[in-house]
Formats: structure tokens, C-alpha cells, sequence
């Protein structure tokens, strides 16, 4: 099972969480038949995005990730709630010669590029935070973002480990944040344990997030919370994709039944492919007419 476990150190003046997200980016290599180094991209934004999901304080919460880049990767996008998280790449079959010792090529096949998170927290607003790719190593891209776009100075370390025949034998990483007026000797200290960053990949491998935590801060006291266990899920259904229909716009529906004789639409998240036929088509807009209709008289009636 994956987990993020958190945790309070230094008296409560810095956050960490560690995770282990093996089984997210199984399902996700398993789903979108990425090569070894978009399996590395995806899986650390999957990391990512269950992380944040993880901040989020209700569960009508959601946010997304979306890289956008112009390397042969093409872009990222992940999605999240509290405890649900899903992604895809563009082009999930790039590749690049791998740097050695196992480690992949991640900043050639994304190039230049920003990032961009959405939340989504019920207010009138979304809230929108952007920051330019540093070099494509997503650990380094994504402590910018926090820090410049956040506000939230922040070290993190990701990891994703593959076999031979590309499957997923652990991911996951560990977030350090220090809270507001967090003081200097501490930030210091932050620093040295971020030095240790480099054994991420070995102690990630382990699988074990609580264990994470006692690597870097052992020595010093922590205040645990409950771990939680996050998943791989997709929010697409019927209903929902009927909703994407309307968005393809009546007319372009007509011109696609009479080219193809029904409307295919597959989500990116999950493969799921749905099928409307010319009878499906016309239901979605006749329902659509009658909500409208309905709209209008309650409009009407209040004037
Ligand atoms: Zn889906």
C-alpha cells in the first residue's frame, strides 16, 4: 500500500512529509506504456500531485499540474484531490540516452518550459501559481515553484525506480517546508540534511515513509501524524463525458456523426474510451435544450 506519512521537527517550525507512491506509478506506467524516463517524469509529478492533494483541507478540493515544454516529452498534466491522484504525458513514448547508474535523461526530453498548478478551493477564484523549468530534474523545478510562486521555500527529493522491463519498484520522496519565521540556525540545519539528498533513490527503495523521515531527522525529536494511503484514480464517468460532448459544440457534433457515424472520446487519465452514437448524441442535446429552456422560464419568472 502507498502511504505519505508527515511529521513535525524542530518544535514544530518545519513540515515533512515523506511518500511512497510505488503502486501510483505502477498503474500509471501499466496505463500509458511510458518509456523508462517519462515513467521517471510522470512518476515524480504523480508524487507530486499526491502531495499536494494532500494539503488540501476539504475534500471538494482539487488542483492540477501541467508542464508544458518544448522537448520531445510535449508536456505533463496531473490531477489531484485528497487522496486521489492521476496524470498523463503527451508523448509517452520519448526517450533519451539515460545519464548512467540507472539515472534517466529527464531535463533533455523536457527542455524549456514552465509549470503551472491550479487549486481549486471553493473560492469564487482558482488559484493559479507558475514558475519556469529550472533544468528538468522535477525535484529542482518544483522546489523553484514553491519557493518563487508559493512563497514557500522548500527542499525536496524524488525518486523513481524501474527494473529492466520498466516497471515500477518503488517511488516516492520527501518534502521539507519551514513555517513562517522558521529561525536562521534551523534553516541551516535544512540545508546540511539537504545535502543527503543524493542517497534518496536507496532509501526510497525501501518503501517504508515513516522510515523516510527517521533517515533525515532521527536525531532530532518528531511529532508524527497518521499516515494516509493515496491512490491512482480517475474522476471520468458517463456523465462526466457527456459533458465533454457539449463542449465539442452541436455543429462539430453533426460533423463527426456524419463522418464516423458516432463520437469517440477516450480519457487521457485513465485510456477509458466512451462511445456515443447518433441516438446518444441527440439525448445529450435534448437534455441540454431542456435545461436551458428550463434556465430561461425560471429567469423569465423572476423578472
Ligand atoms: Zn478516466
Amino acid at each position: 500500500m502507498d502511504k505519505i506519512s508527515k511529521a513535525l521537527v524542530f518544535d514544530g517550525m518545519v513540515k515533512v512529509a515523506a511518500l511512497d507512491t510505488t503502486e501510483i506509478v505502477q498503474k500509471a506506467i501499466e496505463l500509458h506504456h511510458t518509456t523508462p524516463v517519462a515513467s521517471v517524469i510522470l512518476g515524480k509529478l504523480l508524487t507530486l500531485g499526491a502531495y499536494m492533494g494532500n494539503e488540501l483541507k476539504s475534500e471538494h478540493d482539487k488542483l492540477s499540474i501541467s508542464l508544458t515544454c518544448n522537448g520531445p516529452l510535449e508536456g505533463a498534466v496531473v490531477a489531484a484531490t485528497n487522496g486521489t491522484v492521476r496524470g498523463y504525458v503527451l508523448n509517452p513514448k520519448v526517450s533519451a540516452p539515460s545519464l548512467g547508474n540507472g539515472k534517466q535523461n529527464t531535463g533533455k526530453v523536457i527542455g524549456e518550459g514552465k509549470i503551472k498548478v491550479i487549486k481549486d478551493l471553493g473560492l469564487k477564484e482558482c488559484y493559479t501559481g507558475t514558475s519556469e523549468i529550472v533544468n528538468g530534474s522535477i525535484d529542482e523545478d518544483f522546489a523553484w515553484y514553491f519557493t518563487s510562486s508559493e512563497g514557500q521555500p522548500t527542499a525536496l527529493a524524488l525518486s523513481v525506480n524501474l527494473d529492466e522491463a520498466g516497471n515500477c519498484t518503488s517511488a516516492g520522496g520527501i518534502v521539507i517546508q519551514p513555517m513562517p519565521g522558521c529561525p536562521e540556525h534551523i534553516l541551516v540545519m535544512l540545508e546540511d540534511i539537504a545535502m543527503n539528498f543524493a542517497e534518496i533513490d536507496r532509501l526510497v527503495a525501501r518503501r517504508d515513509a515513516h522510515h523516510l523521515i527517521d533517515d533525515y531527522f532521527g536525531h532530532f525529536s518528531i511529532q508524527y501524524f497518521e499516515p494516509t494511503t493515496p491512490v491512482y484514480q480517475c474522476i471520468c464517468s458517463p456523465t462526466y463525458m457527456k459533458g465533454v460532448v457539449r463542449t465539442i459544440g452541436r455543429a462539430e457534433c453533426v460533423n463527426i456523426l456524419m463522418e464516423r457515424g458516432e463520437i469517440e472520446i477516450v480519457c487521457h487519465f485513465c485510456n477509458t474510451k466512451y462511445r456515443f452514437d447518433k441516438q446518444a448524441v441527440i439525448d445529450i442535446w435534448q437534455e441540454y435544450d431542456r435545461i436551458v429552456k428550463a434556465a430561461k422560464e425560471q429567469e423569465s419568472k423572476q423578472e
